[in-house]
């Protein structure tokens, strides 16, 4: 796992994971029971770290790992399909920039 996923997006919780209580979201608001409500104001959203990453991030790996939302469970890069392979190219590449870049960061200090 990479972690790209979880600093890149928004994680809607579905019905059934708003409504177990077990989730950490973005902004509680007891007032809003239906879940039809909750999703129109991204109140289904998880929670998010001030750097924009999932709150449940820990050393880029997900700390909820056995229990993460069904959304997690579909992220590309943990797929296998071929219809991702270019996600996958493009996440590497990614990762590879940051690398470089902050293997500069330090020679600059
Ligand atoms: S719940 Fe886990 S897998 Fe999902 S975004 Fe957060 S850290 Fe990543």
């Amino acid at each position: 796992m990479c972690g790209l996923c979880c600093k890149l997006f928004l994680i809607n919780l579905s019905e059934e994971e708003y409504k177990s209580g077990r989730y950490k979201v973005i902004l509680k608001h007891e007032m809003v029971k239906e879940f039809s409500e909750a999703k129109k104001y991204g109140l289904n959203l998880l929670a998010q770290k001030e750097d924009g990453s999932c709150i449940y991030l820990q050393n880029n790996s997900c700390s909820i790992h056995e229990w993460r939302p069904k959304v997690c469970r579909g992220f590309f890069c943990s797929s296998k399909s071929k219809k991702y392979e270019g996600m996958r190219e493009m996440v590497e590449r990614s990762k590879l920039f940051l690398k470089t870049k902050n293997r500069a960061k330090i020679s600059q200090r």
